[in-house]
């Protein structure tokens, strides 16, 4: 396989229309790998995998198999039987991944609090598991290894975001606390839970400092006025002006060092514990774009140390519906902020181009350009020796049309590889060809 070319898929919706007409598409689309979201809930559980962990795992099982997730509805997907359908797809020179997402737990949070990531305040989130805790880290490590030590031929294990924060800027939920930017990134409250503590304490970084210079910053990102907005829009105007709160206080880069040394090592974790059982499987690791990511503890010139494959997710007509949730909230609390200020502030800061309209950037999105600026940046922070895969966008609003513009953009980038996504649920089926068209047209794939 020169070229990966994958697409994230939605496995219930793939069995309404009938696997086969869905496989059949795929394969003419080029589509090699398909990662069904929560597959790792349709293989079954052998107990003596968790004996480190409070957390059991048909929690999450049930609870999918009933509910589904923000993805969609999974009954099909849990209660099909997963070798059949990986032979199936199989018979048309498609491979099912080992999909797993170590972050987000609504019913094992509920039940065990404890797990989850904690702010500076001593809010406990409702959704992400801390990536220290060793139930964890001992569910995740178990989990994996009961999958591949009990099926054989699983070629790559994916680690879908694997990250420290209170939400993903990919999924912003509703409930996103307004903040004011960039302090709410760059001294960034969480996480302060016992074994972060403890973490960050062995990483050299005296916690009794830290905190009182993050309470007071985090002050000012919620002290909700327009003159504190317009100040520090003002203060953190270009690249280098950020150099400034890190002289002032460079605790808060050892802080954001230490944040990614725990997201790092819980890759790092999984990929031993993979490679001792089976070294021919694959560790992909889903990161969010360079220009962010390190927000959530993501470093992309840290991954070739620990993962075979980086999956850059940048959806550009669709992450504009996510990431305006966070500055909405901020104008819902300073109506006099105008759209066209608190984007020009955003787009500054992320680098980004895009609509000067709120509803635009919702509605449609940024613009393309930028698919190929983050994955430029991703390729030269990665080198030479570690494939940088492009997740598109595949979903709504985008058409056929900004899927082959995004494939182009990724291409000039110099991706390694390609996967549509199509999470968001009912793509037009037409984005799947047109992906395949694409990549045939530029040579990527025959
Ligand atoms: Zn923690």
């Amino acid at each position: 396989m020169s070229k990966y070319v994958g697409a994230w898929a939605i496995y219930d919706e793939d069995y309404t229309e009938g696997l086969d007409v869905a496989f059949s598409r795929y394969k003419e689309a080029g589509i090699q790998r398909i990662m069904y979201g929560g597959v790792a809930h349709s293989f079954s559980v052998h107990q003596e995998h968790y004996t480190d962990t409070c957390i059991d795992p048909m929690l999450e099982i049930d609870y999918e198999a009933a509910n589904g997730d923000q993805f969609g509805t999974k009954c099909h997907l849990i209660n099909s039987d997963i070798t059949e359908v990986r032979k199936l797809a199989a018979s048309y020179n498609i491979d099912i991944g080992l999909n797993i997402t170590p972050g987000v737990s609504e019913p094992i949070i509920a039940k065990h609090p404890d797990l989850a990531v904690e702010d500076i305040e001593g809010r406990k989130s409702n959704h992400w598991m801390c990536p220290s805790n060793p139930d964890v880290r001992a569910y995740f490590n178990g989990r994996i290894e009961d999958i591949i030590s009990n099926n054989a031929g699983i070629k790559e294990i994916e680690l879908d975001v694997v990250g420290l924060d209170f939400y993903d800027p990919q999924v912003v939920p509703d409930w996103v606390l307004p903040e004011l930017y960039p302090l709410r990134q760059l001294a960034i409250g969480n996480c302060f839970c016992k074994h972060c503590t403890e973490m960050a304490e062995k990483n050299g970084i005296d916690v009794n400092t830290l905190k009182p210079i993050i309470r007071s910053l985090y002050k000012e990102a919620t002290t909700l006025t327009y003159d504190k907005f317009t100040d520090l829009s003002i203060l953190y105007r270009g690249v280098f002006d950020i150099v400034r709160i890190f002289l002032k206080y460079p605790i808060l880069l050892d802080w954001l060092k230490h944040r990614a040394s725990v997201v790092g090592s819980f890759v790092n974790e999984v990929n031993k514990k993979v490679k001792a059982i089976d070294p021919s499987i694959l560790i992909s690791s889903d990161l969010v774009a360079p220009s962010f990511s390190w927000a959530l503890g993501q470093i992309y010139a840290d991954q070739p140390l620990f993962s075979d494959i980086t999956k850059l997710m940048f959806y550009h007509k669709r992450i504009g519906a996510f990431e305006s949730k966070p500055l909405r909230k901020i104008q819902v609390e300073i109506p006099e902020i105008a759209d066209k200020e608190i984007l020009d502030q955003y787009y500054r800061l992320k680098g980004f181009s895009g609509p000067d309209s709120m509803n635009e950037l919702s509605e449609k999105g940024l613009d393309v350009e930028n698919v190929y600026y983050e994955t430029r940046k991703a390729k030269i922070e990665v080198g030479d020796n570690h494939k940088i895969v492009v997740g598109l966008v595949g979903d709504q609003p985008a058409t056929a049309k900004d899927v082959e513009e995004a494939v182009l953009m990724a291409h000039k980038g110099g991706a390694d590889g390609y996967c549509l996504h199509l999470w968001y649920g009912n793509a037009p089926k037409e984005n799947i060809l047109a992906f395949g068209n694409m990549l045939k047209k530029i040579g990527e794939i025959e």
